[in-house]
């Protein structure tokens, strides 16, 4: 059996896939994708290695988003939603921020912003914020919040 230490490319959040599977779904951001595609951090034979390798890289995982929140220009945008107290709030605040970046979003660029704004469940928390006449949604699967 053969480990890789992966980063999503969504979220960019990092674990151990074995490469032999074609696909992997992301656990936090429920995002599956071609483990070819995935960014490889790391390589080996032996699970133990495996582990050890993704304890150092999220040891250094604060750091890292911090220079992707950087090379993006988005962090400001990300620490200040991140400084919304209630969920549903600061789910409006990312579907408002989306809106303001692109008019109507789909369900994956709220999850992946979301994600990103430390909001759990975030699908679950968009279907409120819909339910609540926060946020629209104009067509199936597109939204947008005024
Ligand atoms: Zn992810």
């Amino acid at each position: 059996m053969r480990y890789a230490v992966i980063s999503c490319p969504r979220c960019g959040r990092n674990r151990i896939a074995e490469t032999k599977s074609g696909t992997s779904g992301c656990p936090s951001c429920g995002r599956r994708f071609e483990l070819a595609k995935a960014r490889r951090h790391f390589e080996t034979d032996s699970q133990e290695q495996a582990r050890f390798a993704l304890t150092a890289l999220n040891s250094g995982n604060s750091d890292t988003r911090e220079k992707v929140g950087e090379q993006t220009g988005e962090d400001g945008d990300v620490q200040a939603l991140k400084s919304i107290g209630g969920q549903l709030e600061r789910a409006v605040a990312v579907a408002k921020t989306l809106s303001t970046d692109k008019g109507d979003f789909s369900s994956e660029d709220f999850i992946e912003l979301a994600a990103r704004a430390d909001i759990k469940n975030p699908a679950k928390v968009l279907e409120s914020a819909v339910d609540a006449g926060d946020v629209f949604e104009p067509k199936p699967g597109r939204y947008r919040a005024l």
